[in-house]
């Protein structure tokens, strides 16, 4: 079996395979670098890098790339806002997006072009789309697609034409400027649009006068640039960009090329955060820093954000991120399990263990592999793992059994991207009836009394203690 996922473009369950070669290409629709990304684009994002995980896993190379969108209006306004070039504002925020990404154990994309490192590229597009009849220039020196020009216009969305709205320039649903009225039709869309003051200095030669790009012609021209200009397997993002963003990058794509620009869509619904939409005037759109701040560390963020199935829409709350920190610490509880049979320690769980090598058999975890590669199951995937630990952490295994399963586990933790025994916690001393409880379950651990062991790591738990088992003894660490 390899893998499968729902498809968006069929609205059917398809298997994964590259349309040529061995190498799967997988776009996604990157970051908007104006300030730190919000724990929805991250569950976007992360559920990417757990895709590629799996596939990877599953034996497929994975070229993924995933575009800095570093221009567009709010780029734009806000490094205006903050007295700085475009450059430095953008660049800023990507390298921060890079810190936050890493924080959460995903995987660098082979590559991240920008819209800006793309503009003798974007405008060759604008150029091939008017020379073939699907793009016109207006007075202004903008240009717009001539939607009605590709029959195939709303395939992706099954909008009708009448369905279709005015284009908006990005998710946000910001309209076009009210001064676009030479268009042909309502529901063309901008490729080209010719320099107004407000942009001040971000602006580009092009044959049609100054200016800059439209937003949804950048992920065109670099799924070109990045893919030579082939049929990509698959195109990600979340569900909020498949109309009209990704419905506008298939027409730009199909017409200047005149053949399928990406095989299968991938989109992840969203994140609410306690029932209600992300947004400012909530003050729920957090950020990695703020649950950070809140003494979340990223593995627990990482864990809450992929633990729901993608299709559907993941509340979070702060119960959950709670209940996420104890699942963690419940597989590391099963990990130390296995370790003490093998006769290794924590501390090399992750280098030995937690790798992208699958095994033949994952064993009893084939239920918790079988959910990843079958639409990307992440809930029944760890419901199975779950189920594995279930009363009995140790399972009755000698060494060699326990190194089978830990390298089963591993590499099922290698694919959900988690890392165990990761979590930061605040270092405090611990009062002294603490620590003689502590002292109690090690020393029940080493006399292999596995039950006491357990229920007084529960009573320390209980009272809002994580114990970190390493060689030679324990530490104590505030649960957050
Ligand atoms: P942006 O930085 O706004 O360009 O968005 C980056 C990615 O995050 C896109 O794939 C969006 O669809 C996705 N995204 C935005 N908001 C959410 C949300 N609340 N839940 C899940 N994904 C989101
Ligand atoms: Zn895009």
């Amino acid at each position: 079996m390899s893998v499968e996922l729902y498809d968006t473009l069929s609205r059917s369950i398809q298997t994964l395979a590259p349309v040529s070669g061995d190498t799967l290409r997988f776009y996604c629709c990157g970051p908007t670098v104006y300030g730190p990304a919000h724990i929805g684009n991250f569950r976007t994002f992360l559920i990417q890098d757990t895709l590629r995980r799996v596939l990877e896993v599953d034996g497929t190379p994975v070229k993924h790339v995933r575009n800095i969108t570093d221009l567009d209006d709010k780029t734009i306004r806000q490094s205006q806002a903050e007295g700085k070039t475009l450059t430095n504002f953008t660049t800023y925020w990507t390298e921060k997006f890079h810190a936050d990404c890493d924080a959460l154990n995903m995987l660098r994309p082979s590559a991240e072009p920008s819209a800006v490192a793309h503009i003798p590229q974007q405008i060759a597009l604008v150029e091939k789309l008017i020379e073939k009849g699907h793009a016109y220039a207006t007075e202004d020196g903008s240009v717009y697609f001539r939607v009605g020009s590709f029959e195939d216009y709303g395939r992706l969305s099954r909008l009708k034409q009448r369905e279709l709205k005015t284009q908006s320039e990005n998710s946000a649903g910001e309209l076009n400027d009210a001064d676009e009225y030479d268009r042909e039709s309502a529901s063309d869309f901008a490729l080209w649009k010719s320099r107004k003051p407000e942009d001040g200095d971000n602006f580009w030669n092009s044959p049609w006068g100054k200016g800059r790009p439209g937003w949804h012609l950048e992920c065109s021209a670099m799924v070109d640039s990045a893919f030579g200009g082939e049929t990509i397997d698959l195109h990600g993002g979340g569900i909020d960009l498949c109309f009209p963003h990704h419905e506008n990058e298939i027409a730009q794509s199909e017409c200047a090329h005149g053949h399928d620009f990406c095989k299968h869509w991938f989109h992840s619904a969203h994140l609410m955060v306690e029932g209600e939409k992300m947004s400012k005037s909530l003050g729920n759109l957090y950020t990695l820093d703020d649950l950070r701040e809140k003494g979340f560390s990223p593995m627990v963020v990482r864990y809450t954000l992929i633990a729901g199935s993608y299709r559907q829409q993941l509340n979070f709350t702060f119960d959950g991120l709670h209940a996420s920190q104890s699942a963690l610490t419940k597989l590391e509880r099963f990990a130390e399990a296995l370790l003490t049979k093998t006769g290794e320690d924590s501390d090399s769980f992750n280098a030995s263990y937690v790798t992208a090598n699958a095994p033949d058999d994952f064993g009893r975890l084939a239920k918790a592999w079988d959910a990843l590669r079958q639409n990307l199951n992440t809930a029944a995937s760890l419901g199975a793992i779950f189920g594995v630990i279930g009363s009995n952490p140790a399972p009755s295994l000698d060494a060699g059994g326990a190194r089978a399963l830990l390298r089963a586990f591993g590499c099922l933790l290698y694919a959900l991207g988690l890392e165990l025994f990761t979590i930061e916690a605040k270092t405090i001393d611990a009062p002294d009836e603490v620590v003689a409880l502590a002292q109690a379950r090690w020393d029940a651990k080493q006399a292999k009394d596995w039950g006491k062991a357990d229920q007084l790591r529960d009573a320390l738990l209980a009272q809002g203690w994580v114990i970190k088992d390493g060689k030679d003894g324990f530490e104590l660490e505030l649960k957050s």
